[in-house]
């Protein structure tokens, strides 16, 4: 235990000062005992993810509940409140929104794919952690989003999707930690995958981790959704250059907590994210210890060459060192993958997102 390890036990404060009580955040349940029927939940519920545009403010009727029934909600659970303040499209179509929510401001990407688009949603706005790698780490923190702000995101991005690719994937890897604000994020998983709109499907929710191992082992034995856990290093050495709370909790650790609910029966596949620089972590040595470490987990790696910005001394492995290192975790036995950058020349790529 150094210095530091109390910062990472207690990165920040956890209340969140935006009340939950809003429509995006109410759970089905909550939301059919106001409206005085599971129906009527329902039927707000679609209409909420289909009106267009998306509401600024609640209507006074929504079709299928009743006017007096629906006054009590706009009136206790309004969505929480949200101005897009910019909005870019990169060539290759991912767009970047960029929103200020109760004054706090955050980011959002929609990323298009063939047959459907992927939301990628911030859970802080700002962030708990020090990853030197990370444009969003430049920022600092300013406070935890709700679970209605985080789902507002996702409302407010499928909107945007085009009609021939309709937003079912959504991943927690925009701005923030998700582990260090896990009880919202709990709840935005929860009301994005309940019998109600958008009744995303568990295996397409993907909650990305910097490596906070008490939440991580939380949230797999408490969440159905996926998870991916940013290794970006092979040996604690190099890890926690790169990510200081990593001295807590080491490799082993995390692996481990994902052993343990492989060993529990969770059926779960493994997001391995891999963040490649020149010279740190992209030798031969690194892909062959990448493999070994990850023997006998179900995992799927994916490569991301680093996205630059400014201050940043990083760099990127030329394409065909990354060629390489991907060739070489594959011929070890694991499933590996790159993640070429998209939407980077609007500073929408991973760990861009710095509100610029
Ligand atoms: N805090 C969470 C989620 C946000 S970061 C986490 O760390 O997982 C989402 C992903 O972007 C992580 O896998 C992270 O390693 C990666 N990332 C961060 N900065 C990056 C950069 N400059 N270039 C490429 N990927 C980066």
């Amino acid at each position: 235990m150094g210095p530091d390890d109390s910062a990472a036990h207690a990165p920040a404060p956890l209340q969140c000062p935006v009340p939950s009580d809003t429509l995006t955040g109410l759970p089905l349940d909550e939301l059919a005992s106001r409206l005085g029927s599971r129906t009527r939940a329902l039927a707000a519920r679609k209409w909420l993810y289909e009106a267009r545009p998306v509401p600024a403010a609640l209507p006074d009727r929504v079709p299928g509940v009743t006017g007096k029934a629906w006054a009590a909600v706009r009136h206790t659970a309004p969505l929480p409140p949200w101005t897009i303040t910019d909005r870019r499209t990169a060539p290759d179509g991912t767009t970047k929104i960029a929103l200020d929510l109760s004054g706090a401001a955050v980011e959002s990407v929609l990323i298009p794919a063939k047959g459907r688009s992927t939301v990628c949603v911030s859970s802080q706005a700002g962030c708990t952690r020090h990853c030197a790698f990370c444009a969003t780490a430049t920022l600092g923190f300013t406070r935890h989003l709700s679970a209605g702000e985080i789902v507002l995101q996702y409302l407010l991005a499928r909107a945007e999707a085009p009609p021939d690719a309709p937003a079912r994937n959504v991943v927690f890897m925009g701005m923030g930690e998700p582990m260090d604000n896990l009880e919202e994020v709990l709840a935005a998983v929860d009301r994005l995958t309940e019998e109600a709109a958008p009744r995303l499907s568990a295996s397409h929710v993907t909650v990305s981790t910097s490596g906070v191992l008490p939440g991580m082992t939380r949230f797999l034995r408490e969440s159905p959704a996926q998870l991916a856990l940013s290794l970006n290093a092979t040996t604690d050495a190099q890890r926690e250059q790169l990510m200081p709370h990593s001295r807590v909790w080491p490799i082993a650790a995390l692996l481990d907590a994902l052993r343990d609910d492989h060993a529990r029966g969770s059926g779960r596949r493994y997001f391995i994210e891999y963040v490649l620089w020149a010279d740190r972590n992209d030798s031969d040595a690194d892909a062959a210890r990448l493999a070994a470490l990850l023997v006998g987990l179900p995992a799927h790696v994916n490569l991301i060459p680093h996205n630059a910005f400014a201050g940043s001394p990083l760099r990127p492995p030329a394409a065909e060192r990354v060629r390489s290192f991907q060739r070489l975790v594959r011929e070890n036995g694991v499933r590996c993958l790159v993640r070429w950058p998209r939407g980077n020349q609007i500073a929408a790529a991973c760990g861009q997102l710095a509100l610029s």
